[in-house]
C-alpha cells in the first residue's frame, strides 16, 4: 500500500506495537489495586503520563486520558453545562468533534457562534473580538485544520480571551509531530490529542488541562483519572501513546524536514505535467506534510477510484452517500465552487513515505490526469 493518509490516521510505530504486545501479554493488574500487580499497572499509566506531559510541556496532572480526541472536545464543552456564563466561540471549519457537539449542545442552553474563515481558512482575531459578548466563557479554535491544513492564530486569540477572562480550548489532534507544541507558551487552558494521528493506537487520547482542579467530569463512575474521568484504564493503549509521544516529540525536526521535502518533491513533479493544480489552506502557514490540492476539470472520486486500483490511499472530504457527493464544507467554506471542491484531493505524507513513493504517486496521477 503507498499511504498518503496520515491525516486520517497512521499505522502504529514497531516499537510502540512492541510494547503494547508485552503488556497485553504481561500487565493485567487493575491500577486501582493497592497489591504489586496493581501498582506495576499504575506505573506504567503514570510513566506514560509523564511522557505525554514532556511533549508539550505540560505538568503530569494536567493530563486526563480519553479515549480520543473526540471525547477529549466533549469533555471540554460538556463541562461547561450549567454555568451562568453560558456562550462558546468557535469556528466554521473546526472538526465535527467540535461543531457537532456545540450544534447538539445548543438544546441545553448553552449557545455558541461559529465565526467564518478567509480565503486561506484563516479566523480573523477582529471577527472573535466582535463576537465576545458578557456571557463567552470559552473560546475553542483549532490549531490546525485536519483537510487544508491551515494553522490558526491560537496564540494570538489566547492574549485576547486573558484579558477578558474567557478561556480557551484549541483541538491540536494533527498537530503532535509535526510542529511544536508547547502549553506553556501557547497559554491554552485545554487541549485536545488523540495517539492514532502520531503513530499511537485508536481509541485512546488525551485532554490536557491547565487547572484539573476547576473541571467537572465527563465520564462518572469509579473515580479514576482523580475523579474527571472514570473507568478502568486501557493500559497498553496508553503506554502505547506515552512512547508515541515521546518518539512524536524526539523525532519533530527530523520529520518535519523530511515531510517538506515529500512535498517539494510532489509540487515540482506535478507543475511538470499539471500547471493548474490549486493548492488550497495557508500555504506561508500550515502543517508540514500536508497537501490539499485540486484539479481543476477532474472529479476526485474518479481520480481516487483510480488511485485505489494501483494501491495508492489518499482521501477528499467530500461526503459520499447513496451515490451523490456533497462538497466538502471546509473547503465551501474557504470560497471553492462546487466544481473545484469536487476536484479536490488531500494529500498528507507520514515518516513512512519515501522519494520513491511520490514518484509512484506522481506517475500514476500523470496518467489518471493527462494519458486518461
Ligand atoms: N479533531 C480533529 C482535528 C481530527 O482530525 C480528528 C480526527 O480525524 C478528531 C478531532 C477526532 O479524533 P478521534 O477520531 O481520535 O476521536
Amino acid at each position: 500500500m503507498y499511504y498518503f493518509d496520515h491525516s486520517a490516521t497512521t499505522p502504529l510505530l514497531p516499537e510502540v506495537r512492541k510494547l503494547m504486545d508485552h503488556i497485553n501479554k504481561n500487565v493485567y493488574g487493575n491500577p486501582s489495586s493497592i497489591y504489586s500487580i496493581g501498582r506495576k499497572s499504575r506505573s506504567i499509566i503514570e510513566n506514560a503520563r509523564k511522557q505525554i506531559a514532556r511533549s508539550i510541556s505540560a505538568r503530569p496532572d494536567q493530563i486526563i486520558f480519553t479515549s480520543g480526541g473526540t471525547e477529549a472536545n466533549n469533555h471540554v464543552f460538556w463541562s461547561l453545562m450549567g454555568n451562568s456564563q453560558n456562550h462558546i466561540i468557535s469556528n466554521v471549519i473546526e472538526h465535527p468533534a467540535v461543531t457537532k457537539v456545540l450544534q447538539f449542545l445548543d438544546q441545553f442552553g448553552l449557545e455558541h457562534e461559529l465565526v467564518g474563515v478567509n480565503k486561506n481558512g484563516v479566523v480573523s482575531i477582529d471577527d472573535i473580538n466582535e463576537a465576545i459578548i458578557p456571557e463567552t466563557s470559552l473560546i475553542s479554535l483549532m490549531l490546525a485544520n485536519n483537510e487544508i491544513g491551515t494553522l490558526q492564530p491560537v496564540q494570538e486569540i489566547v492574549e485576547l480571551a486573558k484579558e477578558r477572562g474567557i478561556l480557551v480550548h484549541t483541538d491540536a489532534v494533527q498537530c503532535l509531530g509535526k510542529i511544536k507544541l508547547d502549553v506553556s507558551t501557547l497559554r491554552v487552558d485545554f487541549l485536545s490529542l488523540s495517539a492514532h494521528k502520531f503513530y499511537g493506537p485508536k481509541g485512546v487520547g488525551i485532554l490536557y488541562v491547565r487547572k484539573p482542579e476547576k473541571l467537572s467530569p465527563l465520564i462518572i463512575g469509579g473515580g479514576q483519572e482523580r475523579n474527571l474521568r472514570a473507568g478502568t484504564e486501557n493500559i497498553s493503549s496508553i503506554a502505547g501513546m506515552g512512547l508515541a509521544a515521546e518518539t512524536a516529540e524526539n523525532s519533530l525536526d527530523k520529520k518535519a524536514e523530511l515531510l517538506i521535502e515529500l512535498e517539494e518533491q510532489f509540487k515540482s513533479g506535478l507543475n511538470r505535467f499539471f500547471k493548474n493544480a490549486i493548492y488550497n489552506g495557508n500555504q506561508s502557514k500550515k502543517l508540514p506534510g500536508l497537501l490539499n490540492v485540486s484539479f481543476p476539470k477532474n472529479r476526485s472520486d474518479i481520480i481516487m477510484t483510480k488511485l485505489d486500483r494501483a494501491n495508492i490511499a489518499v482521501s477528499n472530504g467530500s461526503a459520499c452517500g447513496s451515490g451523490d457527493i456533497k462538497p466538502s464544507p471546509i473547503l465551501s467554506a474557504i470560497g471553492l465552487d462546487d466544481s473545484i471542491n469536487l476536484s479536490t484531493i488531500r494529500f498528507s505524507f507520514g515518516s513512512s513515505n519515501t522519494p520513491q513513493q511520490i514518484d509512484y504517486l506522481l506517475n500514476e496521477l500523470e496518467s489518471i490526469l493527462i494519458k486518461k
